[in-house]
């Protein structure tokens, strides 16, 4: 399976950090060795000193396509999950001013974090709320009408240049509020109000 990422899909985000409105989505990858499951401890690498949360809708494709139009999108997947995707924000900084890509800052061993996968149905997508809590503290609040690129629209251009296979997973982006961890910080995500995970940083 592989892991697909959106980046810059939420503005207020996108001028958190300084970046341009992109006139597409930006797109990177994950390899599956970042999946970090099961509310595990996520422990700091040592190669940085600062790494973000990022908390994302995460959709999981149930079938094989390629070219798919966007009015079809909704047929490639039935069940919808939170995530993190950590990000080691001093690294991309370096990475970034030389021009070079973010893989190491975005790849790394655990750094997607990925809670249970809920049907679809449970939800209404177009104006659905998910937030992340530090130490009981709300840090990031979304909703799905914030999207530049809606999950339709971004299963429709990542699968004009990438084949989705069953199984795959793409992170949908981001909304502003990212922030770095610390050893002992309590990270718990909701969709709405049910809990999607709650795990320690160590
Ligand atoms: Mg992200």
């Amino acid at each position: 399976m592989k892991i697909i990422c959106i980046g810059r899909n939420y503005v207020e985000h996108i001028h958190e950090l300084n970046n341009e409105v992109p006139d597409e989505p930006v797109i990177f990858q994950k390899p599956d060795t970042a999946l970090l499951r099961e509310n595990a401890p996520f422990f700091i690498p040592e190669f940085t000193q600062e790494v973000h949360y990022e908390v994302e809708l995460v959709v999981k494709i149930k079938k094989m396509g390629k070219c798919i139009p966007v009015q079809f999108a909704c047929n490639y997947y039935d069940e919808i999950s939170l995530g993190i995707d950590f990000t080691a924000r001093d690294l991309q900084a370096k990475l970034k001013s030389k021009g070079l890509p973010w893989e190491k800052a975005k790849g790394f061993d655990h750094s997607a974090v990925i809670g249970p996968f809920l049907p679809k149905t449970s939800f209404n997508l177009n104006d659905l709320n998910f937030r992340l809590e530090k130490n009981g503290t709300i840090v990031q609040q979304g909703n799905t009408q914030q999207m530049i690129n809606s999950i339709d629209q971004i299963i429709s251009h990542v699968s004009e240049y990438f084949t989705l296979k069953v199984g795959d997973y793409i992170y949908t982006g981001t909304p502003s509020g990212v922030g770095p961890v610390a050893p002992d910080d309590t990270l718990v995500g909701f969709i709405e109000d049910k809990e999607m995970f709650q795990f320690k940083v160590q």
